[in-house]
């Protein structure tokens, strides 16, 4: 079995803990993947090294990216913001890329993602952008590029998804590259610019919650196949 890191947020009721939600252990769990948790309260420098043991990286979904870790002011409908977890997935993100370890960034995790590069985020879409789609609460369709590793993986041109989010990518960071979008334009999906042997696809929909396995398989056999030569 696969081991794959999967960072996770930190949440407070009586005592702070750790909140995957399952939908993320059953999703690589069905494509022979074990999920590794690397709370985000941990030391950045500590979760690096752990990142080497594991397969690949899964960046999960959750609160606002601090827009500090960009260089902006914060805007009034800003949600809770984790800094240290942004720094975390931050430095998983570097490291990742350095040893080759398969990248699936999903909702909170592209948006990291791209902010770690270089990028920058819409930090309320309904306010900054407004458009017909209610991205925070309704499913919606995304056109996906014919070209792209996505469109490889999940073998169609277009993809009905299931959008939870109020953030979204304003510039994209130099590394990466659009290679699915709303039909309001919002950025829907990344990927490398120049992969050289990279695998990394972030999306900005929820594949855990619905059967996409295409994706999930794609990313263990990335992930197994660093694993057998690591
Ligand atoms: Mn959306």
């Amino acid at each position: 079995m696969t081991l794959v890191a999967v960072t996770a947020a930190r949440r407070s009721d009586h005592h702070e803990g750790v909140l995957l939600r399952t939908a993320y252990v059953q999703a690589l769990e069905a494509v022979g993947l074990a999920p590794v948790v690397l709370p985000t309260s941990m030391n950045p420098s500590r979760t690096a090294v752990a990142l080497r043991s594991t397969g690949g990286l899964v960046l999960s979904g959750g609160e606002d990216v601090d827009p500090a870790m960009y260089g902006a002011p914060p805007h009034p409908r800003l949600g809770p913001v984790d800094r240290q977890r942004d720094e975390v997935e931050a430095t998983l993100v570097r490291t990742a890329l350095d040893l080759g370890i398969p990248i699936l960034a999903i909702c909170r995790g592209m948006q990291i993602l791209n902010v770690a590069l270089g990028g920058t985020l819409h930090q309320d879409l309904p306010s900054e952008c407004p458009g017909p789609l209610a991205h925070d609460a309704e499913p919606h369709d995304v056109a996906i590029d014919p070209l792209s590793l996505l469109c490889r993986t999940v073998k169609s041109r277009t993809l009905n998804t299931n959008s939870r989010h109020h953030q979204a990518l304003k510039d994209v960071a130099p590394a990466l590259t659009v290679v699915a979008r709303a039909r309001d334009d919002v950025v829907e999906a990344v990927e490398l610019r120049e992969p050289a042997g990279q695998w990394l696809i972030g999306v900005q929909w929820h594949p855990e919650d619905r059967p996409e396995v295409g994706l999930f398989r794609a990313f263990a056999e990335a992930a197994l196949g660093v694993q057998a030569v690591g």
